[in-house]
């Protein structure tokens, strides 16, 4: 099988040199095994996400040196495929209406990133009522069903512990679908077998694991890789004012000696 690799950012914001990183890391991984990597625009939060944000990604990477292998595939244009892979979870009993608004829940719970409090389950068993909900995934009943998981990450055997994820958001209130659905439907759609993306989304992978045992989805392997940090030794992210790719490409920095910098491992 052509090993197959993407970048999967979710066009809400500008990238920054841990996105670079991150796309070098997957694109190098394919080209270094004669391999594929595909471009997926994460765009199923229609609130968040922008047009013009797509835009600068695409000239970012193109800055960066890195072509993708098609076309770019938009995961708002995908919607049917997460309802049907939502009805499939409904239809086997595992899933449920969660009504609990925003501010009863912590809105970092339902973010790919971070670890997150868990849901305490409040509208699981609920009676069902005429308002607006997510469709939660009954974890415990999800993980007694698909058994004992496993997944590689580096070539290292790990347990399934998706049970710590508490139960996640399928389909979100205003979307019909979350992360964890579009992800792993799509990962398999589109022949990915090899996941390369940031450690920050290593405990998702549990959640993504039960979900391809439960819809019958091939699996793939992943590598997580470190997150980059600064020169200060932090861990660079937009939400700490990083620069963006594009003020650097702005600002005349050349876009192919950052990456090769990036490649090499050195402090940027
Ligand atoms: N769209 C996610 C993000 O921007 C990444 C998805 C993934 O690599 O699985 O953080």
């Amino acid at each position: 099988m052509t090993v197959t690799t993407r970048f999967a950012p979710s066009p809400t914001g500008r990238l920054h040199m841990g996105h670079a990183f991150s796309a070098i890391r997957a694109h190098d991984f394919a080209r270094e095994r004669g391999g594929r990597f595909l471009l997926r625009i994460e765009d199923i939060d229609g609130t968040r996400s922008r047009p013009e944000h797509v835009a600068t990604i695409v000239d970012d990477l193109t800055w960066l040196g890195l072509a993708w292998d098609g076309e770019v595939v938009f995961q708002s244009a995908r919607l049917d495929r997460y309802a049907s892979a939502l009805e499939k979870l409904r239809e086997r009993g595992l899933l449920y209406r969660c009504y609990c608004t925003r501010a009863e829940i912590a809105e970092a719970m339902s973010a790919p990133h971070g670890t997150a409090a868990v849901y305490p389950g409040t509208c699981r068993g609920a009676p069902a009522r005429d308002a607006a909900h997510c469709w939660r995934l009954d974890m415990a009943a999800a993980v007694a069903l698909g058994g004992e998981l496993s997944w590689t990450d580096h070539a290292r055997m790990v347990a399934n512990e998706a049970l710590a994820q508490g139960d996640v958001v399928l389909a979100r209130k205003d979307a019909p679908a979350s992360y964890h659905l579009a992800v792993t439907v799509d990962d398999a759609a589109q022949g990915v077998t090899d996941v390369v993306r940031g450690r920050d989304l290593f405990a998702a992978t549990h959640v993504h694991r039960v979900l391809q045992a439960l819809l019958d989805l091939p699996v793939p392997r992943w590598w997580h890789h470190d997150l980059l940090a600064g020169a200060d030794g932090e861990r660079l992210a937009k939400r700490h004012g990083a620069p963006t790719l594009a003020a650097m490409r702005a600002s005349g920095v050349d876009g192919l000696a950052l990456a090769a910098r990036l490649r090499a491992g050195e402090r940027v």
